[in-house]
C-alpha cells in the first residue's frame, strides 16, 4: 500500500510575503477556489493578528471555502490564537497553526528568551488554542538549526498539550536532504505519542533544495508537506508544489506515496498565481514553466515522434496542457467560445459569459488567432467586483525617436469626464503622467511590468503596476493587444484599489511638460 501524504498549501500565508506581492480580497477567493479544484488537503489562508486585511481574508476564506481544511497562523500567545479563532469561527474545518522559535540564535537574539520559557510557551499555546479547535499544528521554527533533544522535548510537551501535527520547518534554507531525513527519523523515534499525530514538513529555497529535502523527509517518515504554486513565497520561496506532486506521481515505483492532488489543476492554477500576483515563472522552471515540455534538438525530436516517452517522463496533458494549442479565431461563434471554457474547466455564471464573450470578439477582431492563454487572461482579467472611480474612455498617444511623446487620456468618474494632456520620456511615461494630471493628485509609482500572453506581433499584452501609498502597495492589472493601454488600464486599476482602502487624498498636483 503506498503511504498517502497530505498537501499544506502556503501560497495565500507565505506565498503573499513574496517581496512586491499584495492580493486583495478577491484575489485571495480566487486563489483559495483553485486549490480547492486542485483538492489540497489544508490551506493556510494568513495570519489573522497581522493586519486588519489579513483577518479579513481568513474570515472570508474560512466562511466561503468549503473541502480544505482551513489554517490560521499564530505565535504562541493568547492575542494571536484568539485572532485566529475569532477568524476562523465559520470554518468548517478549522486547523491553528501556532509557532515559536526553538533555535539557540532565535531564542537568544529574537526571543531573548531560556529554553525553559520557550517550552512552557509552547504548551500553553497547544492548550489555550485546543479549548477552542480541536485540530492544533505546533511547528518549531528554525527547526533545522535547533538542538534535536531540545526538539524532541518540545514536540513530545506539544503533543501531550494536544497537538494533531507537528511541524519541522527549514524557516532558512539550510539544510541538506540527508541532514533533514536524518532529523525527520530522529524525531520520529525519539518524540513520545509521534505516531498519533501528522509530521509536517516546511522548506525554504535557499539553496535550491526545497523540494529535494520535502522528498527525503517523507521518505524518512513525514507525512505532511508544506508549499506552495509556482514556489512562491519569501526571499527564494517555499517548496513548489506542482514539482512535489509531480515527483510522487512520476515516481511512484521510488516514493510510494501518493497525493490527493488534481494534477489537471495544476497549470491553471500556475498561470492564476502568477497572473494574480504579478510574479512571473520563469521559463525553464520544472513542471509549469514556458520551456518545460519544449524540445529543440534534432534528435530529442525525432525520438518524440516515435514515442513522446523517449524524453518527456510527464507529458503535458497531464498537468492540464493541451496541445492542440489553437483553437479560436474572428469567425468562432458563441457555442465554439463556452464550449472552449467549458473544457478549461471553467465555471462561470451566464453573465460572466456574456461579458467575456463580449472582450473575446474585441480580441478576435484585433488578432487572428486566439490560444487557450489568452482565454485564460481574458478570465483573469473579468469585470472588476471593487469599485471603479476612473475608468479610461479614450486614449491616444504620439511618440517617435525624433520627438517628445505625448499622451492625451479622457477620463470618466461620477462626476464626468476628465481630459488631459501630457509629455513623458516615451509614450508609457506620457500617459501615466496624463492620468495623474486628470486625477489630480500624486502616484507613487513603485514598479511597472509589461509581458506578452501569447507569442506573434498581435499578441496580448498584459501589464502589471505596483503603487505604494502610506506604507501599503497595490498592484493594478491591464490587458490589451494595445501595449500602452494595457499600461494605462493597470495603472488606473492600482489607482482604483488605492482608492477604495485610502479614499480621495486632499493633496493636488501640478505638473507640466518641461
Ligand atoms: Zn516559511
Amino acid at each position: 500500500m503506498d503511504r498517502r501524504i497530505k498537501i499544506f498549501d502556503t501560497t495565500l500565508r507565505d506565498g503573499e510575503q513574496t517581496p512586491g506581492v499584495c492580493l486583495d480580497i478577491h484575489e485571495k477567493l480566487e486563489i483559495a477556489q483553485s486549490l480547492v479544484k486542485l483538492k489540497v488537503d489544508v490551506i493556510e489562508a494568513g495570519f489573522p493578528v497581522i493586519s486588519k486585511g489579513d483577518f479579513q481574508s481568513v474570515s472570508q476564506i474560512a466562511e466561503h471555502i468549503r473541502g480544505p481544511i482551513i489554517a490560521g497562523l499564530a505565535r504562541a500567545n493568547k492575542k494571536d490564537i484568539d485572532a485566529a479563532v475569532q477568524a476562523l469561527a465559520k470554518a468548517e474545518r478549522p486547523r491553528i497553526h501556532t509557532f515559536i522559535a526553538t533555535s539557540d540564535i532565535h531564542m537568544e537574539y529574537k526571543l531573548k528568551m531560556s529554553r525553559d520559557r520557550v517550552l512552557a510557551m509552547a504548551e500553553e499555546a497547544v492548550r489555550y488554542g485546543k479549548q477552542f479547535v480541536q485540530d492544533i499544528e505546533f511547528s518549531a521554527e528554525d527547526a533545522s538549526r535547533s538542538d534535536w533533544d531540545f526538539l524532541c522535548q518540545i514536540y513530545g510537551r506539544a503533543i501531550a498539550a494536544g497537538a494533531t501535527v507537528i511541524n519541522v520547518p527549514d524557516t532558512v534554507g539550510y539544510t541538506t536532504p540527508d541532514e533533514y531525513g536524518a532529523l525527520i527519523r530522529y524525531i520520529k523515534q525519539h518524540v513520545p505519542g509521534i505516531e498519533n499525530v501528522d509530521i509536517s514538513v516546511h522548506c525554504h529555497n535557499d539553496l535550491g533544495l526545497a523540494v529535494a529535502n520535502s522528498l527525503a523527509a517523507v521518505q524518512n517518515g513525514a507525512t505532511q508537506v508544506e508549499c506552495t504554486i509556482n514556489g512562491l513565497g519569501e526571499r527564494a520561496g517555499n517548496a513548489a508544489m506542482e514539482e512535489l506532486v509531480m515527483a510522487f506521481y512520476t515516481r511512484q515505483n521510488y516514493y510510494k506515496a501518493i497525493t490527493n492532488i488534481d494534477m489537471k489543476q495544476i497549470y491553471r492554477a500556475s498561470t492564476l498565481v502568477s497572473t494574480l500576483t504579478g510574479v512571473d515563472v520563469q521559463i525553464n522552471k520544472a513542471v509549469v514553466g514556458d520551456n518545460a515540455f519544449a524540445h529543440e534538438s534534432g534528435i530529442h525530436q525525432h525520438g518524440m515522434l516515435n514515442n513522446p516517452l523517449t524524453y518527456e517522463i510527464i507529458s503535458p496533458e497531464v498537468i492540464g496542457i493541451s496541445r492542440n494549442a489553437l483553437v479560436l479565431g474572428k469567425h468562432s461563434g458563441r457555442h465554439a467560445f463556452e464550449d472552449r471554457l467549458q473544457q478549461m474547466d471553467y465555471e462561470l455564471d451566464k453573465e460572466t459569459v456574456n461579458a467575456l464573450f463580449i472582450k473575446f470578439k474585441e480580441l478576435a477582431d484585433r488578432k487572428k488567432v486566439v490560444f487557450d492563454r489568452d482565454i485564460a487572461a481574458l478570465v483573469s482579467d473579468k469585470p472588476s467586483v471593487q469599485p471603479e472611480y476612473y475608468r479610461l474612455a479614450y486614449h491616444q498617444v504620439v511618440s517617435g525617436s525624433q520627438s517628445v511623446a505625448t499622451a492625451t487620456v479622457r477620463l470618466e468618474t461620477s462626476n464626468g469626464t476628465i481630459e488631459r494632456a501630457s509629455c513623458g520620456d516615451g509614450p508609457v511615461d506620457a500617459i501615466f503622467k496624463a492620468i495623474e494630471q486628470a486625477i489630480g493628485f500624486p502616484i507613487g509609482l513603485k514598479d511597472y511590468q509589461l509581458k506578452a500572453v501569447t507569442a506573434g506581433e498581435d499578441a496580448l499584452g498584459e501589464s502589471t503596476v505596483w503603487i505604494e501609498y502610506e506604507g501599503d502597495v497595490f498592484n493594478g492589472r491591464g490587458l490589451s493587444t494595445d501595449v500602452v493601454e494595457a499600461s494605462a488600464k493597470a495603472y488606473l486599476n492600482a489607482i482604483n484599489k488605492r482608492l477604495t482602502v485610502w479614499g480621495q487624498p486632499q493633496e493636488q498636483i501640478t505638473i507640466g511638460c518641461e
